[in-house]
């Protein structure tokens, strides 16, 4: 077998299988490296995919989503509900997982399995389950090995009812009640669903509000809708510790109160994998917090080598992730495509109901000295919204006041992850608010909810609102 590569990508998540393809696309020979037994990385084994499955399996299940139009939701045995929520995460699991095979093999990438490290040159040393050893060379070495979830020494990850954000996927029962530590993305989304599911959730952060990145106001709103589901918020309320005492799970917060639930998930923080990937010895440097450290075009400081995705840090969603790696592959081979990373990215929070940025939040633009104003359009006026039974949504703009150019957009609400792009290509063509009064939308449609938001908007800029 030739083991000499243009490229050797580590790890066969988003990052790195985007990457391969691009470079495999324009001719290279690329092989990845991975130590799990299937490609796709956190996002389709452990992350992503399947907490968005779980999500709409509970929705479909429980008929959560519609319960109030119809007057019922359904009650299923928690067993039965369950068995089919893991049998349909490990339906999408695998469909994804060959999915990602296939672009793969159509793009003629050898996928590789073993725990990879770096070696002289640039080389990587790949190990097998069995214990041997096999040197790849390659002109460039692409490290897309990811992240891990954070688990912090005072947590008890042993107990079998404490978990992290990948061990949840493999539930044994849906407990009665569970403690979620974190505000952010993910412990907003897990507590949601399992809300969603009947759990008696209580959600904790030191923060004070959930997703603290996002505009006030959509976190407000979805703090409003979490409690109006039933879930319990302690913001501002750091986990004293977590501990089994007499056969029960006991969390007792830093204000004293303790907490009695059957599970706990921790969800909160991640770290880059690079444990033994022999950075230090490569040259590769990190920063103190163990990302590894590059420049625009994804170079590290050793020559011939790139890092992408997680295992650089923020934002670490698999949509960016994939494109640093497709960037980092068209640089490292001066291929004349899709240079530089899109600076607008949208967030997606896949919480009951979801959540979406782009661009600036009001915030953020008034701490600039912005001169801005806003403009909100809510669900509950929207006719979709309300054949659908889905009124608890908000779409707000935030613009300039002296051109009405369009700065953010936020959204909470049904479908607010897609809703979100139609704001981000609006940011991107530099347009005023104005550009969603001119368009004609579809009716009945959520969509519709961006010109009303800018009406408001322009009402508020003629004093005409509150
Ligand atoms: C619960 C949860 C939900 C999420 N939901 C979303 C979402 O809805 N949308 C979104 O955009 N992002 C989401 N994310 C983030 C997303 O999963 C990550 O940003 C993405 O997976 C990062 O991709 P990556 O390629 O950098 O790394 P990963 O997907 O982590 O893949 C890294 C791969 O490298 C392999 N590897 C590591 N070290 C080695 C080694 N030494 N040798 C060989 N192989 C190695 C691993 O086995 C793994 O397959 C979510 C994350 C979590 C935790």
């Amino acid at each position: 077998m030739n083991d000499s590569f243009d490229m050797i990508v580590i790890g066969a998540g988003p990052a790195g299988e985007k990457a391969a393809a691009q470079a495999a696309f324009y001719g290279k020979r690329v092989a990845v490296v991975d130590r799990a037994a299937s490609p796709g990385g956190s996002a389709v084994q452990s992350a992503g995919v399947p907490t968005k499955t779980l999500r709409e399996t509970a929705l479909y299940l429980t008929g959560f989503r519609r319960r109030d139009t119809y007057g019922l939701s359904l009650q299923l045995l928690p067993s039965l509900a369950l068995e089919r929520l893991l049998a349909r995460t490990a339906e999408v699991i695998a469909t994804r997982t060959a999915s990602v095979q296939a672009n793969l093999d159509r793009n003629r990438v050898q996928l590789l399995r073993g725990q990879a490290r770096l070696g002289p040159g640039p080389s990587v040393i790949v190990r097998s389950e069995d214990g041997s050893e096999r040197t790849l060379r390659a002109g460039v070495v692409l490290i897309a090995t990811g992240s891990r979830p954070l688990r912090p020494p005072e947590i008890p990850f042993e107990d079998p009812d404490v978990h992290d954000p990948e061990s949840i996927i493999g539930l044994d029962r849906i407990p009665r009640s569970m403690v979620v530590v974190g505000g952010g993305p993910v412990g907003c989304e897990y507590a949601s669903v399992f809300t969603a599911l009947g759990v008696e959730v209580t959600l904790l952060d030191l923060a004070d509000r959930l997703l603290p990145f996002m505009d006030t106001e959509i976190s407000d709103v979805l703090a409003r809708a979490f409690v109006g589901m039933g879930m319990r918020l302690a913001l501002g309320s750091g986990v004293g510790t977590v501990a089994r005492v007499g056969g029960q799970l006991r969390v007792t917060l830093a204000s004293g109160e303790r907490l009695h639930p059957e599970k706990v998930l921790f969800a909160a923080g991640r770290a880059g994998s690079t444990e033994g990937l022999g950075l230090p010895e490569a040259g590769v440097k990190t920063d103190a917090r163990g990302r590894i450290v590059v420049d625009e075009t994804y170079r590290t400081t050793a020559e011939g080598i790139y890092a992408a995705g997680d295992v650089i840090g923020p934002p670490a969603l698999a949509s960016v992730s994939m494109e640093q790696g497709r960037v980092a592959a068209t640089h490292a081979f001066g291929i004349a495509f899709k240079q530089t990373l899109d600076p607008l990215p949208p967030y997606g929070i896949y919480s009951i109901p979801e959540a979406a940025m782009v661009g600036m939040t009001e915030q953020a633009a008034r701490a600039a000295g912005i001169d801005c104003e806003v403009g909100r359009g809510w669900f509950e006026h929207s006719p979709r919204a309300q054949i659908a039974g889905a009124t608890e949504g908000l779409v707000k703009l935030v613009f300039r006041r002296d051109d009405r150019r369009l700065l953010g957009v936020h959204i909470v609400g049904e479908i607010a992850g897609e809703l979100i792009h139609q704001g981000q290509g609006a940011i991107g063509a530099g347009e005023p608010i104005d550009t969603f009064i001119d368009r004609t939308f579809n009716l009945p449609t959520f969509s519709e909810t961006y010109k009303y938001a800018a009406y408001d908007g322009l009402q508020r800029l003629e004093g005409k609102q509150p």
